[in-house]
């Protein structure tokens, strides 16, 4: 029911050149079949690059890693939404945990922006995670609650259908250290609970929510597997275009 969704967060990485090569390859591996939705998030510079190369191409989309809540102004250093638009940008990354720690935003910020999200039509990918100290303190199902409540609150169902959840434990990003799929299943169901109890169960078994940290192809296919997994944030991996076709083809095996 829930079509799943894996996404390329590059961070910091990529120039123009280097996206134009990544995709030739990439493009090739990932071959005709689009039964999983792909998105790209390349850095701001080679948002206009990977949309000419994808405007042909069917549900790979494009994605930006942050934004500003307001429509424009004097923010030196900031983007907006309709700036993003403007290059053909469906998705948007919030509150990535790096933008959390190294840049201080809050669930407050992330939820101001969550909303600019939606009024402006773009699909809004919003990162939540417990860090590896809250996890050992058996803090997990606290984190996550005022997580998904501060970074959602005052979202329509309908907005919230169109909300996509990236479940990326701090201590699994950029470490290789991944969580178990029992681990993230246990986390994903959770997280559907709280929404079903925040909003209803009928739009909590919409939303997609992905997994993310330290996602690569050997163990894609059994995280993907799992009943409340319905795709990747996947990082480090994404930057090699056979790698991160081989983590979609991993998923589509499990459609067959
Ligand atoms: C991320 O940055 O969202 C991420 C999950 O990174 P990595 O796959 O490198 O752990």
């Amino acid at each position: 029911m829930r079509k799943k969704i894996i996404a390329a967060n590059w961070k910091m990485n990529m120039t123009n050149g280097e996206a134009e090569a990544f995709f030739e390859k990439f493009l090739q591996e990932l071959g005709e079949d689009r039964k999983v939705e792909v998105v790209i998030v390349p850095p701001f510079t080679a948002l206009a690059k990977a949309g000419e190369l994808l405007r042909d191409v069917q549900n790979v989309n494009l994605g930006a890693q942050n934004m500003h809540w307001e429509k424009s102004g004097a923010f030196t250093g900031e983007i907006s939404a309709s700036l993003l638009r403007e290059l053909y940008v469906h998705y948007v990354v919030l509150g990535h945990s790096e933008r959390r720690t190294l840049f201080g935003e809050t669930d407050a910020i992330v939820n101001r922006k969550v909303h600019a999200a939606h009024a402006n039509s773009l699909t809004p990918i919003v990162c939540i995670g417990e860090t590896l100290a809250e996890r050992d303190a058996g803090k997990v199902e606290e984190v996550l609650a005022t997580q998904v409540k501060g970074s959602l609150d005052g979202l329509t169902a309908e907005q919230l259908e169109e909300t996509v959840i990236a479940y990326e434990p701090v201590w699994a990003i950029g470490t290789g250290r991944t969580a178990t799929p029992e681990q993230a299943q246990e986390a994903h169901a959770f997280i559907r609970g709280r929404l079903a109890a925040g909003w209803n169960a009928e739009v909590a078994a919409k939303v997609r929510i992905q997994y993310g940290g330290s996602v690569k192809p050997s163990n894609a296919g059994e995280l993907m597997a799992q009943p409340d997994i319905d795709g990747a944030l996947v990082g480090g991996a994404s930057l090699d275009a056979r790698g991160f076709a081989e983590i979609i083809q991993a998923t589509r095996a499990l459609l067959e």
